[in-house]
């Protein structure tokens, strides 16, 4: 483990951060999260991408230039020797007496970042994994990376409260995405995902599985909204995020997706990822 924090490496935990960062104070800013597999960087360009596009949402000021961010997280696997594991990046809008509205120009951002081992035997969730459905009562923006995760959180807790791996979040009974995941469904051995608009984080693992895998294992794949009865009719349901990939779910709310085993898509998707994985991409 290696933490870094506005221009130094730090202790894990070590207390450095002001009690009046807006990000302790109001969760005011945006984060990213990027595996780090056979020692590299995985997908980096679409990570960067992503949190580039958060900040100008958030009107945060890009003070690290994509080079720099790029050899700052190189930097980090190296002087760590973690080889497979992942980086956590925060940036808060910076540190000012507590008041809503924020002076862009008196602000300095504050950048904390870590990079962890992934301990757990991952190719266990190949098996695939239970979850539960819940009401997605988030904001209607989290297409943007932010810390307020607070209705996340909440669904989380009570996924695992319930033995669950995780919720799978319905808005106004659409099925929207998971609560730390995006959400596919196989119907007839085509796949269905909800469109990347403001009501779905646009997870680079979703997009990887849309422009690169599926059409590569030759699955047709439909973005558009489908509703509670969809999912309970489905023959095969998975997650996905940059941590564990390609998710099977092979019960929801206590009933079998499908008929309970990991299905012949998802095995095939979950394939084709790891190959991309193993093979890297910038
Ligand atoms: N949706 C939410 C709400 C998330 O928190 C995450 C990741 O943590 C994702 C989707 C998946 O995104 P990615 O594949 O970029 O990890």
């Amino acid at each position: 483990e290696l933490t870094y924090f506005n221009g130094e490496f730090v202790e894990p935990g070590a207390k450095c951060v002001s009690l009046d960062d807006r990000g302790y104070c109001f969760g005011d800013g945006v984060y990213e999260v990027t595996r780090v597999f056979n020692g590299r960087c995985f997908a980096f360009s679409y990570h960067q991408d992503r949190l580039y596009r958060s900040m100008r949402f958030m009107d945060i000021p890009v003070k690290m230039p994509p080079e720099d961010l790029q050899e700052l997280h190189e930097i980090m696997i190296e002087q760590s020797g973690i080889t497979d594991g992942y980086i956590y990046l925060q940036i808060t809008r910076g540190v000012e007496p507590r008041h809503h509205a924020y002076d862009r120009a008196k602000l300095e951002p504050t950048m904390y970042m870590y990079i962890r081992p992934i301990k757990e035997d991952l190719s266990k969730l190949g098996d695939g994994v239970k979850a539960i459905s819940l009401p997605d009562e988030r904001w209607h923006h989290v297409d943007i990376k932010t810390l307020n995760l607070i209705p996340n959180i909440l669904a989380q807790t009570k996924a695992e409260k319930k033995f669950a791996y995780s919720a799978v979040l319905f808005r106004d009974g659409i099925c929207t995405e998971g609560a730390t995941s995006n959400v596919f469904a196989v119907k007839d051995g085509i796949l269905y995902t909800h469109p990347a608009d403001e009501l779905i984080l646009k997870g680079i693992t979703r997009q990887l599985v849309v422009t690169r895998v599926a059409p590569t294992a030759g699955v047709s794949l439909i973005e558009k909204e489908f509703d509670r009865e969809f999912v309970d009719n489905a023959d095969e349901l998975f997650f996905t995020d940059t941590i564990g990939g390609i998710i099977p779910i092979i019960k929801l709310d206590r009933q079998p997706v499908g008929n309970g085993n990991v299905g012949p898509v998802t095995m095939k998707l979950r394939d084709g990822y790891e190959k991309l994985l193993a093979e890297g991409l910038a």
